[in-house]
């Protein structure tokens, strides 16, 4: 077990306390991690931010990695990520519906190096990521968590209509044959280098998809998922003053105006990253 107080030369973080809360940057601290454990996770954490077009963040926070409950983390053998802070951006975990390209982007890097990888989706990971080695990295139809990350990339980067349950069935098998023909990649995907290959290729256009113009509807729609995943007394106010605004006639001729050429073109970018 080696200490440490950053990864890849990024200061590590915490941020589960009173005074330093979760979505904060919290503050410096040293962390106790099995050495060769240390090592995926340094090499994991470089090629995502040198992927990222954000660049390397000035600091992210974990909520722990030697941590006294079941499994890797008693060995030191496992990280959960809260949040990535950037001089003038942030990604905090929790933030998944209306950060899904940046979200996506990272988990697929993370997973080219990682075994297990616990997302938003996964029961009681909506606040972080948890990655470890226990086991290797492959696709493995019965794996819930992959299946779930899977489906997540399918619908919110390739704008594939597909239920995200966690459960590879006849619809899954159908669009991942879609995609990978389009990406040009051979199937099956429990084939490691053509997973290896479907990670690489959708990190990196989940990436070219943050750094493209996001358009005014975009946001909208993103608004619309949070304000449906709100409590319900809260979502209701909240939906009738958004309706209300939708329905102004200024908004309504302002969003006549935007063009929907301003929305992002799936094909066209598989295709600049396919030769
Ligand atoms: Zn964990």
């Amino acid at each position: 077990m080696i200490k440490i107080n950053q990864v890849s030369g990024i200061p590590l973080h915490y941020a589960r306390l009173t005074n330093h809360p979760y979505g904060t940057r919290g503050e410096q601290r040293y962390f106790l991690i099995e050495e060769n454990f240390f090592n995926v996770l340094e090499k994991a954490l470089y090629e995502v931010f040198e992927n990222c077009p954000l660049g390397f963040p000035e600091v992210i926070t974990t909520a722990g990695i030697f941590v006294n409950k079941p499994g890797q983390h008693s060995h030191g053998k496992a990280f959960d990520l809260d949040a990535i802070f950037w001089k003038d951006k942030t990604l905090v975990s929790m933030n998944f519906v209306h950060q899904k390209e940046l979200y996506l982007g990272i988990e697929s890097f993370l997973r080219k190096h990682f075994g297990i990888v616990l997302n938003y989706y996964y029961p009681n990971h909506k606040d972080h990521w948890h990655v470890d080695t226990s086991v290797p990295v492959d696709y493995n139809e019965n794996s819930k968590s992959e299946t779930l990350y899977l489906q997540l990339v399918l619908k919110y980067i390739y704008k594939e209509e597909i239920l995200v349950d966690g459960i590879w069935g006849r619809q899954t098998a159908r669009v991942v044959r879609e995609v990978f023909n389009k990406l040009k990649i051979d199937i099956p995907i429990t084939n490691k280098k053509n997973y290896l290959q479907f990670l690489e290729v959708t990190g990196k256009i989940a990436f070219k998809l943050c750094e493209e113009r996001i358009s005014p509807t975009h946001l909208l729609d993103n608004l619309t998922e949070v304000i449906d995943d709100l409590p319900e007394q809260n979502r209701i106010v909240v939906r009738e003053a958004f309706n209300s605004f939708l329905d102004h006639n200024d908004t309504l001729q302002w969003l006549n105006n935007i063009k929907e050429s301003h929305d992002y073109d799936i094909d066209r970018l598989i295709n600049s990253f396919i030769i």
